[in-house]
This record gives C-alpha cells, structure tokens and sequence, in this order.
C-alpha cells in the first residue's frame, strides 16, 4: 500500500527555498513551538477545522507526485524543484523520503527545510535524496532555547555536526531566523558562528529576518502569540549580525 502524508498545502513558483523556482510543500506536524513561528497551523499533524477553514490533507506518495510533476516545465527552465518545508518533514521521514526519491529519479532537484529536532536515523532517510538540506538553527544557549522553543538544542547543534559529517553530496545551509532583542546578541552570534565555521562541510549560512505573518492564524486558531511586539530588524542590523557570522564562516547571506 502507497505510503501517506498529511500536507498542510503546496505552494508553487517560490524563489526562497533552494534553487530557481520551487513547488514547496508544507507538511503538518512539528515537535517545537517556538515563539516566533508563523505557521501555527502546522504544529498539529492532525486535520483541523476551525469554522470553513481547514488545514492538511492526506495524500498518497503517487498523488502528490502528480502534483509535482505539473510544475516540471518550470522547473527545467529555471533550475528549480521541490522544497518540503514545514511543520518539521522528519516528522513523517518515510513518507518524505519516497517522495524525494521518485523525485529525484525524474531529475528534479531536491531540498528540505528542518527544525532538525528528530533522532538521527530519520535524516538519515531523506539524506541521500536530497540535493540541499536547510538546516535551522535557532540558539546556542540550552535554557533559553528550551524557553522560546520548547526544547533544549542538544540533539539539534549534534544533528546538524553529523549532518556536515556525512559524505552525500549535498548543500548543507544553515538557517538562522533573527529574532531582535530575543536570540541576536553578539555573543550568541558569536558562539553560532564558532559553532558553525567547525563544522566540517558547510555550503552557506542564511540569517532569517524575523516577521510577524501568521498572527492572523494565531488569533484563528486561538493560540496566544507569546512574543511581545517585536520591530522587523533593519537592513544594517541584519547586515551587523551577518559580519559578525562572517568572520568564522566563507558564505553568509
Ligand atoms: S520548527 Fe518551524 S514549524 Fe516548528 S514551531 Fe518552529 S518555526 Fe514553527
């Protein structure tokens, strides 16, 4: 029987996550909750209804290829191909994996967005269908990690060392989503960008500004929005932070 995925919705023609244009795919299902997250809709993994509205759909591996498929003219001419984002994809790993490998058999290329907040052996099998790999990372500090996401950054800074330790030949981008006054001091840049120029292969490193899309769906959903009212960084506070990572790591976008 074809293995299933709860998809929270496909988006098409992205440029912001990998190559050319992308189809990305939300999935349902995340184990954190940090408190910047702009996609609440995502954390449940089960199908939910909030008045007309409803988030997820359960899709085949050969039903949501067909999806995929429909893009693949634009994808050859812009270089571009499947992003799985989130909610966190490890979260249902074989599914994920099947799909990126029939995937890849066509010569789409490939990439996913993850919390990496799973045990190894999950990434593990998605690893060798995957032309790039978005990693986040979101604090070095432990307790305030467990703070704003709900989990200490053990297994998450272990994940992404082992990620870069493997040998499959994929870009490996790590991700920082820069909270203001939250997880963007300079110390904290700096214990990242230690972090990050030790690690064995690295690609890119890409600093996220924080926004304030999805309060709509927080009031909707009727979760409470735990960040106070946080300012958009500049221009040249992001450009600061990204000097800063720049001195221990080559590419820093
Ligand atoms: S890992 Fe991503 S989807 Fe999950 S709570 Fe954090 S920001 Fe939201």
């Amino acid at each position: 029987m074809s293995l299933e995925g709860t998809i929270l919705r496909i988006e098409r023609s992205s440029i912001h996550d990998g190559e050319g244009l992308r189809t990305v795919i939300f999935l349902k299902g995340c184990p954190l909750r940090c408190v910047w997250c702009s996609t609440p809709e995502s954390h449940s993994e089960e199908i939910e209804r909030v008045g007309e509205k409803i988030y997820g759909t359960v899709m085949t591996v050969e039903e949501l290829m067909s999806e995929i498929v429909k893009d693949e003219v634009f994808f050859f001419h812009s270089n571009g191909g499947i992003t799985f984002s989130g909610g966190e994809p490890l979260q249902q790993a074989d599914f994920v994996s099947e799909v990126l490998r029939h995937t890849r058999k066509l010569g789409i290329n490939t990439a996913m967005e993850s919390s990496m907040c799973f045990p190894f052996s999950e990434l593990e099998k998605v690893l060798p269908h995957l032309n790039t790999l978005f990693a986040d990372l979101k604090d070095m500090d432990p307790k305030r990690h467990r703070d704003l996401v709900g989990i200490d950054n053990h297994l998450i800074i272990d994940n992404i060392r082992r990620a870069a330790e493997t040998d499959y030949p994929l870009d490996l981008i790590v991700r920082i989503p820069l909270i203001p006054g939250v997880n963007d001091d300079d110390k904290t840049m700096h214990e990242m960008g230690e972090f990050l120029g030790s690690l064995r292969h690295l690609s890119a490193v890409e600093l996220l500004p924080y926004h304030r899309l999805g309060l709509s769906t927080y009031n909707a959903l009727g979760i409470k929005y735990r960040l106070p009212d946080i300012k958009v960084p500049s221009a040249s506070h992001m450009k600061g932070k990204r000097d800063i990572i720049g001195r221990y790591v080559e590419r820093v976008q």
